[in-house]
């Protein structure tokens, strides 16, 4: 295969002037093609309201092989396509048992995925709910139900992301073509194929719901087990090396011991009372900087008009965007999971706790966009050097937002905050949330120094979109989940330093958002395909 990068084309185009376009710079003929795809298209706005394309294809081409001698050296823009990802065991140690994943989202899931692939029947357990009990859970939750401790937006089959905008980019580089592989398993699973394309790929919680229940059907189907509201409560070790779990039924509470030699902890950036046991059993681990902030709303209206040059324009997405800044008082404010016509969610899961966060449908049809506005912390801020101190911060802000809010979403006025008062009702932007809200201030749930950096950003943040700090502008809060307070160590096989113990995604620090957390599962599963046979032939 054959990769054109930056074809750029005015929209709207024909795929057939794409073709040509791809002929002339291979200097080939129509016959002398085989077939090609889209590997990648993002949209080119700095010349609003006229807008472009910009492509990168992979082509199959008669006479590859002269092809490339030919043209690759002179064309800076074609070279030879990525590999495809297919990892082969190559793993020489006999396992006495299955493997087993803990944790559901997107690192356990597509782990469990891979390794049933390869051979290994693996055990996956959640302790959360399997999807559509879950979102029966969440929808009664925000309707002013209590809320679930283990079946919420953070936790049930298909993990944090679940109840998301379904953002499917990474910055992660992709050398061995995991990314590609992740993408090219949520099609399989239900997902639109544009997304193999498309530069800032989404599906949509609608989607992921679909995706991740036909993922769980698919693991059974290749001889692994799924098991839903069952918790690791506890590691077993002899001599450094893991011998077993407990498992806690989060119905019954009946806790059953379980042996195996490797354990895939995939848990999340939610799971406190998983990272406390990890800190009892003395598993290495090290406190790490994150951001916290607010939500924000504006009518995406306005952000289409700023981004596209146009309130509705046709044929277009709802606009994205992505803002940054660096203060003088050091600390960076950036957006952080923009949600183009989508919701602001209550997010929480923790009794007396309060955490919000972004999800859309496919369609992206909401009236609002939201993103949050976050501000880096470091261990400095969280007042003690306990490796658990990041987790302790996020929980202090969690109870003053669930306090500011009366036990809903606190809500406030941008105007409002830059005062220090509790606004009273909405502006020009109608809040679109799925929980219900609560008027307020939600300036005193920060420490001073987040506040006025938030304040700050966020008028910044008018110089690139004009209206972005109106008054009217809908902050609620608080953003606290936005990654994992903790790193668990692993080396280079990826094992903590008890051995047979993998810390994987994004709740052990190796991942930031769906897609990584998934690769990030993928590679689990090949460093356990590189110790041990697949079970079912060893076994
Ligand atoms: P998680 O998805 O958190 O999964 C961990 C799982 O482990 C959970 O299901 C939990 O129940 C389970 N678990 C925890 N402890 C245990 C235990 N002891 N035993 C058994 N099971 C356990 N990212 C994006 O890239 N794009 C987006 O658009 C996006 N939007 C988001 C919107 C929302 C509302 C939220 C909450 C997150 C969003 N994210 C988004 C972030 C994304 O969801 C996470 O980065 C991703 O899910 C991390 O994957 P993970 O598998 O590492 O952990």
């Amino acid at each position: 295969m054959i990769q054109i990068s930056n074809l750029k084309l005015q929209i709207p185009h024909t795929t057939k002037r794409l073709k040509e376009k791809a002929l002339k710079q291979l200097h080939i003929r129509e016959q002398d093609l085989i077939g090609f795809r889209i590997a990648k298209r993002s949209l080119d706005a700095r010349k609003k309201p006229v807008l472009y394309y910009v492509y990168t294809l992979e082509l199959s081409v008669k006479n590859e092989a002269g092809l490339q001698k030919k043209n690759l050296p002179k064309n800076v823009n074609v070279c030879k396509a990525k590999p495809i990802y297919a990892p082969v065991p190559t793993g020489t140690e006999t396992l006495a048992h299955a493997p087993i994943i803990a944790g559901s989202g997107p690192a356990g899931l597509f782990c469990a995925y891979s390794l049933a692939k390869m051979g290994y029947a693996p055990v996956l357990v959640e302790r959360g709910e399997d999807v559509d009990t879950r979102m029966q859970d969440v929808e009664a939750f925000w309707n002013g139900g209590s809320l679930k401790p283990n079946s919420n937006v953070q936790f049930g089959e298909g993990g944090a992301g679940t109840f998301s905008d379904g953002k499917l980019n990474t910055l992660v580089h992709d050398k061995e073509g995991r990314g590609r592989a992740v993408l090219e398993t949520f099609v399989k699973f239900g997902a639109p194929k544009k997304i193999l394309y498309d530069n800032k790929p989404h599906v949509g919680t609608d989607i992921l719901a679909v995706v991740v229940k036909r993922m769980r059907e698919e693991i059974c189907r290749l001889g692994g087990q799924v098991h839903f509201h069952t918790q690791v409560t506890e590691l077993l070790t002899e001599e450094g090396k893991l011998t077993g779990i407990k498992l806690q039924d989060t119905h019954s509470g009946e806790v059953t011991d379980k042996p195996t030699q490797a354990l895939v902890l995939a848990i999340g950036h939610s799971a406190r009372d998983t990272f406390e046991m990890l800190k009892r059993k003395e598993i290495p681990m090290t406190t790490k900087a994150f951001a916290v902030g607010v939500r924000v709303e504006h009518k995406q209206s306005m952000i289409n008009e700023n981004q596209y040059g146009s309130a509705q324009p046709d044929g277009l997405p709802a606009a994205p965007y992505k803002l940054t800044v660096n203060l003088e008082n050091g600390r960076g404010v950036y957006t952080f999971c923009m949600c183009p016509g989508g919701y602001v969610v209550n997010a929480s899961s923790e009794a007396g706790r309060l955490a919000v966060n972004g999800m859309s449908y496919s369609g992206r049809d909401g009236q609002n966009a939201n993103s949050a506005v976050i501000v880096t912390v470091t261990p400095e801020d969280y007042g003690t050097d306990d490796v658990l101190a990041g987790m302790a911060f996020q929980r202090k802000l969690e109870e003053a937002a669930y306090r500011a809010g009366e036990g809903k979403i606190p809500v406030q006025l941008f105007g409002d905050f830059c005062e220090d008062k509790a606004s009273e009702a909405e502006g020009r932007v109608t809040p679109q949330m799925k929980g219900a809200y609560h008027w307020t201030n939600l300036r005193p749930v920060f420490p001073e120094v987040i506040a006025d950096s938030l304040e700050e950003g966020i008028r910044s943040f008018d110089q690139k979109i004009k209206g972005y700090a109106d008054a009217d502008t809908v902050l609620s809060g608080v953003e606290s989940r936005t990654s994992s307070p903790v790193r668990i160590l692993r080396d280079e096989t990826l094992q903590s330093s008890v051995r047979g113990l993998y810390p994987c995604g994004e709740g052990a620090g190796y991942a930031g958002g769906i897609t990584s957390a998934a690769m990030d599962g993928l590679k689990t599963a090949e460093a356990i395909s590189r110790v041990y046979r697949p079970f079912d032939i060893s076994g």
